[in-house]
C-alpha cells in the first residue's frame, strides 16, 4: 500500500469517527483566536481556555493590547506556563498587528510568522480556521500519529507539514487536523494507544511492529 492510499484509509476513518471536531481553543475573532493559540504552546486548550476570559476583557483588542504594560498581562497568563516570554511576545505581536496591519490579523504565511511568538503551527491554525486556506497544523498528536501511522517518518514538523500536505487535499487541512487531533486525544495517545481498539490498526507500521 502507498502512502497516498495509508492516508484515503485514515481520511475516511477519521471523517467517520470525528465528522464534528472542531478547534478546542474558545476565540470569537481572528484576534482572540491568535492569541491563544499562541498561548497554547505548551499549555493545554484546557488551561488556556480558562486564561483568555480574563485577557480578552482587560485587552478586547490588538490596539489595547499593544499598550499593555508587562507586568498586567505576564499575572493573567501566568499559568499557561512560559508565561515571561508568552506575555512578552503577546505585546510585542499586538504592536505589530497595529503598526503593520491596522490591528487586523493578516491572511498570509509570510506575515503571520514575521509576528513574535508566532511560527507555523499558529500561522497554519490562523490560515485554516479563519481564513480557510491549506496548511497542515503539525502539532505533537499530528507528528505522533503521522509517524506511527507511516504517513512520514520524520521529527521535523516542517517536513512533516509538507508530506502531509501532499497526502491531503488542501481543502481538508483543517478539518483533517482537528479530527487527528481528536484522535490523538482518544485512541492513538502518547503513553498507551488504544491500539486494539483502533480503526486503522490494520494499516498501521507502529501496531504491525508489535
Ligand atoms: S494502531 Fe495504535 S499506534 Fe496505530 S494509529 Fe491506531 S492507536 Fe495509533
Amino acid at each position: 500500500m502507498d502512502k497516498q492510499q495509508l492516508s484515503q484509509i485514515f481520511e475516511n476513518y477519521l471523517a467517520g469517527n470525528w465528522a464534528h471536531a472542531r478547534c478546542s481553543l474558545n476565540y470569537e475573532n481572528p484576534f482572540q483566536l491568535i492569541c491563544a493559540t499562541a498561548l497554547s504552546a505548551q499549555c493545554t486548550d484546557k488551561r488556556v481556555n480558562e486564561i483568555t476570559p480574563n485577557l480578552f476583557r482587560a485587552y478586547p483588542d490588538a490596539f489595547a493590547l499593544a499598550n499593555a504594560d508587562y507586568d498586567s498581562v505576564a499575572a493573567i497568563v501566568k499559568s499557561a506556563g512560559l508565561y515571561q516570554t508568552k506575555a512578552k511576545n503577546l505585546i510585542s505581536m499586538a504592536k505589530a498587528l497595529v503598526e503593520r496591519h491596522g490591528g487586523e490579523v493578516p491572511d498570509t504565511m509570510e506575515e503571520l510568522t514575521a509576528l513574535a511568538g508566532v511560527g507555523r503551527k499558529t500561522a497554519n491554525v490562523i490560515l485554516g480556521n479563519i481564513w480557510h486556506r491549506p496548511g497542515v497544523v503539525v502539532d505533537t498528536h499530528v507528528k505522533r500519529i503521522s509517524n506511527r501511522l507511516g504517513l512520514v517518518n520524520s521529527d521535523d514538523p516542517v517536513k512533516i507539514e509538507r508530506e502531509l500536505e501532499q497526502l491531503i487535499d488542501g481543502e481538508n487541512h483543517c478539518i483533517w487536523g482537528h479530527r487527528c487531533i481528536s484522535f490523538g486525544r482518544e485512541i492513538c495517545t502518547a503513553k498507551s494507544p488504544k491500539c486494539t481498539i483502533c480503526g486503522v490498526k490494520d494499516v498501521c507500521k507502529y501496531y504491525a511492529s508489535l
